[in-house]
């Protein structure tokens, strides 16, 4: 629990998990924020808790030049999902609040600081198609990748997940977020998910509710399921051997989607979990360290823990 007015600097030493108690009250006509992370860093989702005196209509946010809705939680609470992405650089980052109460504006920035971080570097080798694609099939990997830029900007008005998210499948995440990746010796995008090694045609569960958008074979994900969970946050489930959803199919927590397999840009069998945050990519074990039901990782999320060059 980290209340703060909005004057008052982030120091991410002291964020700590909040999604009990207010934040400190504020003055009529301003609002109250709290910030709960594992840690400001990139890759890492925040929970912005916004406090008002009075009653307001309606309340967004905009940060790192992206618009972020914002939903109500109780009469003078509204909360919203501020995702790092991945890429951010370390520096002080303005979230801009805006709320509405009748004809009245109430605006206010809060100084977000994103620390540095460091990730760790992984080497693979993969069927060589997969690092240096024929040019043959060039365009239906920039198809694919237009498309699911699109899909980002698309997500549901309303809230659609309810309850804690789950894990997707048993165990723990063997493949850490945020890795560097290079294949067959050539640095590629960052690793965006989390991958579990789950043994293949185990089954692969919703981790909240919402909207399946997308439910089919992509070049590098294989077979893939993005879960449209409302007010920009998505699920993307990749490498399935199997799907048991449709594209368009409202799917509730915990619901098999697929199983797991090895389609795709793969070594092995196994599940990615990747989230996305009004189009921040974030680390999966972030959004369940804040609005999961399991406990944060104890290790490996302060700045000075990287590890490099650990061979998988
Ligand atoms: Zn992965």
């Amino acid at each position: 629990m980290w209340p703060l007015r909005p004057k008052r600097r982030a120091e991410s030493a002291l964020a700590l998990l909040l999604l009990a108690g207010a934040p400190a009250p504020a003055a009529p006509g301003a609002i109250g924020v709290a910030v709960g992370a594992r840690s400001i860093q990139p890759g890492e989702l925040t929970v912005f808790t916004m406090t008002t005196t009075e009653p307001v209509d309606s309340m967004r946010l905009r940060a790192f030049d992206r618009e972020i809705p914002a939903f109500q939680d109780a009469r003078l609470t509204w909360r919203a999902l501020v995702g790092v992405d991945l890429g951010v650089a370390p520096k002080t980052y303005p979230v801009a609040i805006d709320a509405k109460a009748g004809r009245q504006s109430i605006h206010m920035t809060y100084p977000l600081r994103v620390e540095p971080r460091l990730f760790p570097t992984r080497t693979l080798t993969v069927d060589e198609a997969f690092v240096s694609p024929p040019a043959a099939l060039r365009d239906r990997i920039l198809q694919e990748a237009a498309e699911l830029s699109a899909l980002w900007t698309r997500s549901g008005p309303g809230r659609l997940w309810t309850g804690p998210f789950v894990l997707p499948v048993p165990g723990r995440a063997v493949s850490r977020f945020g890795t560097r990746s290079v294949f067959n010796g050539k640095p590629r995008s960052p690793h965006a998910g989390a991958d579990f090694l789950s043994p293949a045609g185990t089954p692969i569960e919703a981790p909240n509710a919402g909207r399946v958008v997308l439910a089919r074979n992509l070049y590098f994900s294989g077979n893939t399921v993005v879960i449209d969970h409302g007010l920009g946050l998505f699920s993307t489930l990749a490498h399935l051997s199997e799907f048991q959803v449709r594209e368009d199919e409202q799917v509730v927590q915990g619901q098999i989607v697929g199983r797991v397999g090895a389609t795709g840009r793969v070594t092995g069998p196994h599940l990615h979990w990747a989230v996305r945050a009004s189009g921040a990519r974030i680390d999966p074990l972030s959004l369940l360290a804040l609005l999961g039901s399991i406990a944060p990782e104890p290790q490996g999320f302060a700045p000075s823990a990287a590890r490099s060059n650990r061979p998988e």
